[in-house]
């Protein structure tokens, strides 16, 4: 049995739990003359800005409704921000105090969990992932017993090592961990596994984090979910910036959804690209290991990586080194491109180690 909702709630800062929410103009009335909220009545100033004289609404709520339907969750159960990040900046805001608070991550992992953390001043407890990037369950649990960090967070596919976590163990830590678990599925569009999104039915403490930016395609217009039980998701409506989703960005994510088809291909063939490009670093001399990815990127282990990390950057190619993070010594991380880009990137390599 997970956690409940009771115990959840009371681990939400009391200072969250006391606050009256802003209420803004559109929370209150959406029709009638409508001079309650400060806006230019006189419209925008060019024409391709008509109609953004007024404010969105707080919720962006048909985009809200889209969602829901496009991953089998109840409307109440999502939640839309700026970008993930904007999620778990909330989720540590919400969960820890400042100064005293924990959260629990596994290293390597996305840089943000960490980041977030340090700027509310929340201690990081850092449980790595093992040689094959997968967690460990019981070292977790330990940690938990006795740091009580109020929130895991999880990564799969993970980033930067790209490999899906191990399912079961995943169930295990939710059911388990005696606090928030949130699992970041970033990349999940371009894995095999399903999105464990319809599980925010069951898990009173699960969040699943998604993203407009990877398989949409739509980086730019700052879109991010998270799914997870009415409960966490109105502490985080509570504490959002009034109108966080712009008008702009709820237009485009809601044409996106007319374009599944061009999503689907899209996909398709960066999955494609993917095992290309990882046989062709496979054959590379100077590459030791290809790391398997169920990611739009791939994690290889290659001799001097930092050397021709720098030689690539020199000759316009721009991937990362990932070699200070834990288990990655000699990593790079590359984005899969064009199929003309991942050509040049493995022709670069090829000189550059031949
Ligand atoms: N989670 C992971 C694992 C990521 O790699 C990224 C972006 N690189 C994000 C979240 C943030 O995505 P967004 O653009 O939605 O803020």
């Amino acid at each position: 049995m997970s956690i409940t909702p009771d115990k959840l709630d009371e681990m939400v800062r009391p200072n969250i739990q006391a606050l009256a929410p802003y209420r803004s103009a559109r929370d209150d009335f959406e029709t009638g003359l409508l001079l309650d909220a400060n806006e230019n009545s006189y419209g925008s100033p060019f024409p391709e800005a008509s109609g953004l004289n007024r404010y969105p609404h707080p919720i962006p709520k048909e985009l809200r409704t889209r969602i829901a339907k496009w991953r089998d969750v109840e409307p109440e159960q999502v939640f839309t921000g700026v970008g993930s990040d904007e999620a778990i900046d909330l989720l540590i805001r919400i969960y820890c105090e400042p100064g005293k608070g924990s959260i629990l991550t596994t290293p390597p992992t996305y840089g943000m969990y960490n980041v977030s953390a340090k700027i509310h001043n929340i201690t990081v407890h850092e449980i790595p992932l093992t040689a094959s990037f997968q967690v460990q369950t019981e070292a977790i649990l330990e940690k938990a017993r006795t740091e009580r960090p109020s929130i895991l967070f999880l990564c799969s596919p993970n980033n930067p090592t790209g490999n899906d976590l191990d399912r079961t163990q995943i169930l295990k830590l939710i059911e388990l961990f005696p606090g928030l678990v949130v699992v970041d599925e970033a990349y999940i569009d371009f894995s095999k596994q399903e999105s464990m999104a319809p599980m925010v039915r069951q898990y009173p403490n699960l969040v699943v984090l998604q993203t407009f930016s990877k398989s949409f395609g739509l980086a730019g217009i700052r879109l991010g979910l998270a799914f997870a039980a009415p409960n966490v998701i109105n502490w985080m409506l509570k504490v959002k910036s009034p109108y966080n989703i712009n008008t702009l960005t709820a237009r485009m994510a809601l044409k996106a959804f007319d374009h599944m088809e061009m999503i689907r291909f899209h996909i398709a063939e960066l999955r494609k690209e993917r095992e290309r490009v990882a046989n062709a670093l496979g054959k590379l001399v100077a590459v030791e290991t290809v790391f398997p990815s169920q990611a739009n990127f791939l994690l290889f282990r290659i001799r001097d990586a930092e050397q021709v990390w720098k030689t690539l950057t020199e000759q316009g190619i721009i991937i990362r080194y990932r070699g200070n993070e834990p288990g990655c010594t000699n990593c790079l991380r590359a984005t899969i491109g064009l199929p003309d880009e991942n050509d040049r990137l493995i022709r670069a390599l090829q000189s550059i180690t031949s």
